[in-house]
């Protein structure tokens, strides 16, 4: 519990109608997509980095845990204040400051809607390329905190490289501003780059300058059906063959196009097809033509069933359809989804299927799996039902042998959404002790009290 006195400071920053003390909202902003919470003492709506300043000095001085807050889309717990305190709400700091048409770049505040940006962008020509699935709810804060990535990734990357530069509180309550204006910077050590993915635990965004590029003047989609996971994985290494950098390079398997059918009440694939590839291509029109034929062609040498080119917007909506659904067709199969975004080097994508399949037949879970192969990056959905023990304990045991098994694959635990509290106990799986230790040093300077997000991406009592 947090002493009056304390909460009359915070009313003091922010006025009293922008904090809540009722337990529905302690609740609603004590949790995010993991949906495993914890109740804040206490949700501030400050409006300015000058407020969070000092909201972070009472914090700092007193020792109370400050948890910044996005949309709380994530999926590992991040925004959790699992040792209560306060969290922090950006929603209020919500503006497009800025789009610079000549310098390529924009100034925006932490709670701008990442679709609301890049509508706002393309309607000028540009274009913000990184996309998380969460696009029309996340915000961009979260984005950066978490450095998402998107299937979009494989041509442009993911968020980091378009962040040129932050305004940032600290927890000890200092502001301060890294990187600029400019595309080139190398002055002092990156603490630009350093804040982009550290899941709210260094600093708390207030502000950044983010990079565009121009939009592409012309898109296609096609869709490519395979008999199995193997075929489609060839498929991906003959386009890389052939030396095509596609935009997205999605794969679907059986598992997830089963639960897509179920929850749409139709297949949205041709019978037989036991995986799928979505293949989007971006560029210039004659470019764009001659790259949809290389991919065609690379597809049906790998032996596809049937390769699909959307002809219009109407048609290539219609192709992302069983993407898009797959979130919400999962939710009917188990009350919960233990989401694993695992990455491995491109070319060991079949050895992680054959992981999976290991998995299912050992432990008898329901195990659907798609992503983003380009970046060999896959979400191993694990279904369970919290209430069944006996599921709950062969579950825990294939997270720990699926991440040990993409570590040995020389790949990553998470390629997308961070550590949170939820993957902290299987750090160690992938750093090692002087490593983390370092980070520790690194997370001391920044917070030598550990008031800002504590229990996030370390194991408890390490
Ligand atoms: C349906 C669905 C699809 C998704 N698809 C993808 C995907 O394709 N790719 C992907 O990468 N992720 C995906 N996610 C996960 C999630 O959307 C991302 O991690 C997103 O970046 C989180 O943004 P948020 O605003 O919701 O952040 P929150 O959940 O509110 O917070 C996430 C973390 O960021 C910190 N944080 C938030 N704002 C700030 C700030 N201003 N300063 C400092 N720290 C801050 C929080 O403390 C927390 O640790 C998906 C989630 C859902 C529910």
């Amino acid at each position: 519990m947090i002493p009056e006195s304390f909460v009359e400071a915070i009313v003091g920053v922010v006025g009293p109608e922008h904090i809540r003390r009722d337990e529905a909202s302690r609740l609603a902003y004590g949790t995010d997509a993991l949906r495993c919470g914890h109740p804040a003492d206490l949700v501030v709506m400050p409006a300015s980095a000058r407020q969070i300043a000092a909201i972070a000095r009472l914090c700092h001085q007193l020792r109370v845990p400050l948890v910044p807050r996005g949309a709380g889309t994530g999926y590992t717990g991040g925004a959790v204040p699992l040792h209560g305190g306060i969290v922090v709400s950006l929603e209020r700091l919500n503006r497009i400051l800025e789009i610079d048409d000549e310098s390529l770049l924009a100034v925006v505040e932490p709670a701008v809607i990442t679709g609301d940006l890049q509508a706002a962008v393309e309607a000028r020509g540009l274009f913000y390329p990184p996309d998380p699935q969460s696009l029309k709810e996340s915000s961009l804060g979260g984005n950066i905190a978490e450095c998402a990535g998107g299937p979009r990734a494989f041509k442009y990357g993911v968020t980091r490289r378009y962040v040129l530069g932050l305004e940032a509180v600290l927890p000890t309550g200092e502001i301060i501003r890294t990187g600029s204006k400019a595309v080139k910077n190398v002055v002092g050590y990156d603490l630009t780059q350093l804040l982009v993915g550290s899941e709210g635990t260094l600093a708390i965004v207030t502000q950044m300058i983010l990079r565009l590029v121009p939009k592409p003047p012309a898109v296609a989609t096609l869709r490519a059906c395979f008999v199995d996971v193997p075929a489609a994985a060839r498929a991906v290494s003959a386009l890389i063959r052939r030396r095509i950098v596609p935009v997205t390079l999605e794969l679907v398997d059986q598992d997830s196009l089963d639960a897509v059918a179920a929850y749409a009440g139709t297949r949205l694939a041709p019978e037989g097809t036991g995986a799928l590839l979505l293949v989007e291509v971006d560029g210039m029109a004659e470019t764009v033509a001659a790259e949809v034929a290389e991919v065609a062609a690379g597809c049906r040498e790998a032996g596809a069933l049937e390769v699909l080119v959307a002809r219009d917007g109407a048609e290539r909506e219609q192709l992302w359809r069983v993407r898009r659904e797959l979130s919400y067709a999962l939710r009917p199969i188990a009350p919960q989804k233990i989401n694993n975004d695992v990455v491995v080097p491109r070319g060991r994508v079949p050895e992680l299927f054959a992981l999976v399949d290991r998995l299912r037949a050992t432990y008898g879970l329901r195990i659907p799996c798609f992503g983003h192969a380009g970046d060999g990056n896959i979400h191993v959905n694990i279904m369970i039902d919290p209430a069944d023990a006996g599921q709950v304990e062969r579950a825990r045991q294939a997270v720990g042998d699926l991440l040990a098994g993409v570590v040995a694959l020389e790949g990553s635990i998470s390629g997308e959404h961070g550590i949170g509290f939820s993957k902290a106990p299987y750090l160690g799986l992938e750093l090692s002790g002087d490593v983390i230790d370092l980070m520790k040093r690194v997370k001391q300077a920044f917070d030598p009290h550990g008031i800002l997000n504590p229990g996030k991406i370390f194991p408890t009592g390490s």
